[in-house]
């Protein structure tokens, strides 16, 4: 039976009287990756920071393995943000930490784990992303390739069950961007449940189990990828990926 993670009905996300998310109906199930692709400013990063309730939505609900998520206690919300891993655009590592006390810092904190438990986890997710030999680095010394995968570590050392992703790659230098995609494949290949934001449209078609494509507040269709590239119905997303070529 295909379990779903997490499902939103009929969101709606405003900030004042700007209508960014208009009503979005949409399920994850388990071990599926989807892939969310739109032109900027259509409210992608509205729709995630909403799916974990870092933004509260407007109207509508969201639910995660079935428990609604709005109106819960800020406490119980956190226990369920745990299974929720996300990774940012802009890497968000603590400067003043090294690689291997950034991975260790929530399980200690939130987690509550000892040093030595936390080392144990931080060291084996390091090294699932192949960053362990740069343990005791700054940030400052690490390239943003090499940041990325820590933080990606990071949120997979809370053992979370859906990882989303915010355009990861965006702010990397191109020749960076391989190591970083590769390490998400791999998490796919593992049967990591994933909502990615991306524009690499290379790992869109290999990698995503499904594409979303939102346009003006709306998730505007969705399909294999193989059926959205090939075949795209909207107008909309035939306009988009007519620009990308
Ligand atoms: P995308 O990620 O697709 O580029 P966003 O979700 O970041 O789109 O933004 C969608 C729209 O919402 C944009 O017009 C943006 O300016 C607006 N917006 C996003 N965050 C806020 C905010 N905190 N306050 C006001 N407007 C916002
Ligand atoms: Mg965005």
């Amino acid at each position: 039976m295909t379990k779903t993670m997490i499902a939103v009905d009929d969101l709606t996300k405003n900030y004042g009287k700007k209508e960014v998310l208009k009503g979005i109906t949409e399920h994850v199930d388990q071990g599926q990756v989807i892939v969310v692709i739109g032109p900027s400013g259509s409210g992608k990063s509205t729709f995630l920071r909403c799916l974990n309730l870092l933004e509260t939505p407007t109207s509508g609900t969201v639910s995660f393995e079935g428990q609604q998520l709005n109106g819960l206690a800020e406490k119980d919300l956190d226990q369920l943000r745990e299974k929720m891993g996300m990774v940012f655009q802009s890497f968000n590592l603590f400067a003043n930490m090294n690689t291997l006390e950034n991975v260790k810092l929530a399980l200690m904190k939130v987690k509550g784990l000892s040093d030595a438990e936390a080392d144990e986890i931080a060291k084996t997710q390091l090294a699932q992303v192949g960053m362990l030999e740069f343990a005791n680095q700054f940030p400052d010394s690490l390239s943003g390739g090499q940041k990325q995968r820590v933080a990606i570590a990071r949120a997979l050392a809370m053992n979370p069950e859906v990882m989303l992703f915010d355009e990861p790659t965006s702010a990397l230098d191109p020749e960076m961007v391989g190591e970083v995609l590769s390490v998400m494949k791999d998490l796919a290949n593992n049967g990591m449940t994933m909502v990615v934001v991306t524009h690499e449209m290379g790992f869109a078609k290999s990698v995503a189990d499904q594409i979303w494509f939102m346009a003006d507040g709306y998730v505007q269709e969705t399909g294999s990828p193989e059926a959205f590239f090939a075949n795209p119905q909207t107008e909309r997303a035939q306009d988009f990926l007519g620009k990308l070529l």
